[in-house]
């Protein structure tokens, strides 16, 4: 595909996004999270490498991803694993400038990585943390919704302690080779869990995932 425009098209026509999450993408350009040897890539519907063994994730699962989120204005998510900050932005447009993302990067080279990114498109709401994301982030919590860009061995306890009542949680659980995206939803004592679909992500690393 040739540009932001005709990727999210593709997108929306084959119902990875909503409407909603379709406008999010429209004002953050992927090309602008892509390293510069695969910008002729980077409207194409495919992960691609962002340095130190790591990948900006397909359009296709971020779009699916945001949607399943539902994120909305106002709202505070939290997401594991910035890699490029490109889900991070998004999630950023989706909550406004009256919400917030927090985004944990254990690579301090990959944290560097994403605030600069974030910085360069004048993203304001969001704040990159750094450190051991399978424990959350205790200072912001609790979340209206999590989203870890990583795969897990099982679903954190520390991220579903820091989800609010009635929040939603999205989650690649499985092997390193292959994870089952997995919707965890929190309603009062009751943690529901539901699978979207099979996905590919890398490794989330850390004491509540894999060592
Ligand atoms: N959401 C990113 C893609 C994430 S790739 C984007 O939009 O580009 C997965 C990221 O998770 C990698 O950067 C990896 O370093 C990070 N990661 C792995 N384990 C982690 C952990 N325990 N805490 C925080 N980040 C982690």
């Amino acid at each position: 595909m040739k540009s932001n425009e005709e990727m999210v098209g593709y997108l929306l026509q084959y119902g990875y996004a909503s409407a909603r999450v379709a406008d999010a993408m429209l004002k953050v350009d992927r090309k602008r999270f892509v390293p510069p040897a695969y910008l002729e890539h980077a409207y194409d519907d495919y992960p691609l490498p962002i340095g130190s063994d790591q990948t900006i994730s397909a359009p296709s699962i971020v779009a699916l991803m945001s949607k399943e989120l539902d994120a909305r204005p106002g709202m505070k998510i939290l997401e594991v694993g910035a890699g490029s900050g490109y889900q991070a932005a998004i999630l950023a447009m989706l909550v406004g400038e009256k919400g917030k993302v927090v985004s944990v990067e254990r690579l301090s080279e990959i944290a560097e990585l994403a605030k600069r990114n974030l910085a360069d498109l004048g993203v304001g709401n969001v704040e990159l943390a750094y450190g051991d994301g399978t424990k959350g982030w205790e200072p912001e919590a609790p979340y209206d919704g999590i989203m870890v860009t990583a795969a897990a061995p099982s679903v954190p306890g520390p991220l579903i302690a820091q989800l609010k009542d009635g929040g939603r949680m999205l989650i690649p659980v499985g092997p390193s080779y292959w994870q089952e995206l997995v919707l965890v939803e929190k309603i009062g004592k009751k943690v529901s869990q539901k699978n979207i679909l099979p996905v590919m992500f890398v490794p989330l690393v850390g004491e509540y995932g894999f060592k």
